[in-house]
C-alpha cells in the first residue's frame, strides 16, 4: 500500500515523505479513506500505531480544500492530556508545513492569555484539553459555530479521568452537522456509549485484537520482594541494552523517590508527573527525548500518551492495577515498526494483579531470574518501599496477608541491613498513607 492511493493532498504527501514514512501503518490504510469521505468514524487502536497520522492528514487535506474563516474555528481536537496536546501540535505542524493552515493549543497549568487571543483570531485547527477549552468556552472566548469536525484522542482515557460531563458541555455547543471521530485503544462498553452519544453511523476500524497489548513487544516478569525493587532495578541498569528507559511508579512521591535513588547511583534520571510544572515536565520530556537522560520515571497520567521513538525499555516498577494501564505503558516502547521490551518487576502484593492481567491478556507472561541478583536480602529496618495502598488498590490489597507490609510478614526476616545495592533509608523518608491520593486527577 502506498499514501499515494489514498487520496491525500500533494502538499501533505511531502510532508509525510519528509517524516520519512514509505507506508501507511494498518489504521492509517483503513482510516484516512473514511475520513476522506466525511464519514464518522471509530478508530480502535492502541498508541503507536500511527493514529494520530491517521487522522491528521485527512483532516489537513479537507481542511486546505476548504477555506479558512477569520475569527472561526473549524476544527477542534480534543485529548486527555497536555502532553499529548503539545504532542499532536508537533504531529500537525509536521504535517501541515507546506499548508497555510492555522493551528492553537488549549491545555491548562499555563497562562490563558495567549490561548485566549488565538481563540479570538480563529484557527483551522484547535487541539485541546477539556477542562480548560470549557472555561474558555464559558467565558464565550472562540468561535465554535462553523465547526466541520471534531476529534476526540484516547477517548478511553478521558473517560477514566472523569472528562464526560466536560467533553458533554463542550459538544453541545458545536454544530450538529459535523464530522466526529473516536480514537481509543480499547472498546468498552461506555466507549459504544459515547460513541452512540456524539457519532452518526459510524465506520468502526479496528487494529489488532481488543485490549491486546503490542505484540511487537518482548514482555517479561521480575517476581521480587518489594523492598528489593530498587536494588533489582539498578542492577537491571547496569545492562547498557537499558539505553532509553519508562520507569513506571503508580504515585508521584514514589516516582521522586525512584529518581532520586537513581541519581544517587550515577544514573541520569528525570520525573514526570502531575505535581510538577508544565515547564519542569516539557523540559524532563526534552531530556529524555534528546538522551541527555537514560531514564524517565513517571506515573500513568502524566505519561499517556508520550511519543517518543527509541524508548528500548519500559520498566513497571509498580504493576499497575487496571489491565489497562498496563496495555498502554508497554504500548511506549515498540513504537510503530520498532521492537522494545517491558519489564514487570512483581511483588507479592501485586500477585493479583499480574494473574488478572494474564487473563485479560489471555497470555502467561514469561518469568525470569535475575543472574546474580540476591533474592534473599532482608528488608531495611524502616523499609524504603510503602506498601500498596491508597484508593484504587485499597480494598483489594491494603488488607489481607498479600497487603502486609513486606518488612513485617510472617516470613521476612525483619530488621536488617540495607539491601545491595545502598538506597534503603536514604530515600525513607517518605510519605505514608496519608498522602495517597485519587488516581483519577486532571
Ligand atoms: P502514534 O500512534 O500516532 O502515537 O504514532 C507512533 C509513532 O509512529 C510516531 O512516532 C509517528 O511519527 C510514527 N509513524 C506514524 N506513521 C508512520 C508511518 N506510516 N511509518 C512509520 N512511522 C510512522
Amino acid at each position: 500500500m502506498d499514501f499515494r492511493n489514498l487520496g491525500l493532498d500533494p502538499r501533505v504527501l511531502r510532508a509525510v515523505d519528509d517524516a520519512g514514512y514509505t507506508e501507511p501503518t494498518p489504521i492509517q490504510a483503513a482510516a484516512i479513506p473514511v475520513i476522506l469521505s466525511g464519514r464518522d468514524l471509530i478508530g480502535i487502536a492502541q498508541t503507536g500505531t500511527g493514529k494520530t497520522a491517521a487522522f491528521t492528514l485527512p483532516l489537513l487535506t479537507r481542511l486546505a480544500a476548504g477555506h479558512s474563516s477569520p475569527g472561526h474555528i473549524r476544527t477542534l481536537v480534543l485529548a486527555p492530556t497536555r502532553e499529548l496536546v503539545v504532542q499532536i501540535h508537533d504531529n500537525v505542524r509536521d504535517y501541515a508545513r507546506y499548508l497555510s493552515l492555522s493551528v492553537a493549543t488549549v491545555f491548562g497549568g499555563v497562562g490563558e492569555k495567549p490561548q485566549i487571543e488565538a481563540l479570538r483570531r480563529g484557527a483551522d485547527l484547535v487541539i485541546a484539553t477539556p477542562g480548560r477549552l470549557l472555561d474558555l468556552m464559558g467565558r464565550r472566548y472562540g468561535n465554535f459555530s462553523g465547526i466541520g469536525h471534531l476529534v476526540l484522542d484516547e477517548a478511553d482515557r478521558m473517560l477514566d479521568m472523569g472528562f464526560l460531563p466536560a467533553i458533554r458541555d463542550v459538544v453541545r455547543q458545536l454544530p450538529r452537522r459535523r464530522q466526529t471521530l473516536l480514537f481509543s485503544a480499547t472498546l468498552s462498553r461506555e466507549i459504544e456509549a459515547v460513541a452512540g452519544e456524539f457519532l452518526q453511523s459510524p465506520q468502526s476500524v479496528e487494529i489488532g485484537r481488543r485490549s491486546n497489548p503490542a505484540e511487537t513487544v518482548d514482555q517479561s516478569v521480575y517476581e521480587v520482594p518489594r523492598h528489593l525493587k530498587g536494588a533489582m532495578l539498578q542492577q537491571l541498569l547496569r545492562d547498557p541494552a537499558l539505553s532509553m528507559v519508562l520507569v513506571f511508579a503508580r504515585m508521584k512521591h514514589g516516582a521522586d523517590r525512584i529518581a532520586r535513588r537513581l541519581e544517587q547511583h550515577g544514573v541520569r534520571t528525570a520525573t514526570l508527573h502531575s505535581n510538577r510544572s508544565q515547564n519542569q515536565r516539557l523540559r524532563a520530556l526534552a531530556e529524555f527525548k534528546g538522551g541527555a537522560v537514560r531514564v524517565l520515571v513517571a506515573t500513568d497520567i502524566a505519561a499517556r500518551g508520550i511519543d517518543v521513538d527509541g524508548i528500548s525499555h519500559v520498566v513497571n516498577y509498580d504493576f499497575p492495577p487496571a489491565p489497562e494501564d498496563y496495555v498502554h505503558r508497554i504500548g511506549r516502547t515498540g513504537r510503530a515498526q520498532a521492537v522494545g521490551s517491558a519489564i514487570s518487576l512483581v511483588s507479592p502484593d501485586e500477585a493479583d494483579d499480574l494473574r488478572a492481567l494474564e487473563t485479560f491478556i489471555r497470555r502467561t507472561l514469561p518469568r525470569r531470574r535475575l543472574e546474580g541478583f540476591d533474592y534473599s536480602a532482608p528488608a531495611p529496618a524502616a523499609s524504603a518501599e510503602p506498601p500498596r495502598g491508597g484508593p484504587r488498590g485499597g480494598p483489594r490489597h491494603g488488607r489481607g496477608p498479600q497487603g502486609a507490609r513486606p518488612s513485617r510478614g510472617p516470613s521476612s526476616p525483619g530488621p536488617g541491613p540495607r539491601p545491595p545495592g545502598g538506597g534503603g533509608r536514604s530515600a525513607g523518608a517518605s510519605p505514608r498513607g496519608g498522602t495517597f491520593r485519587p488516581r483519577r486527577f486532571r
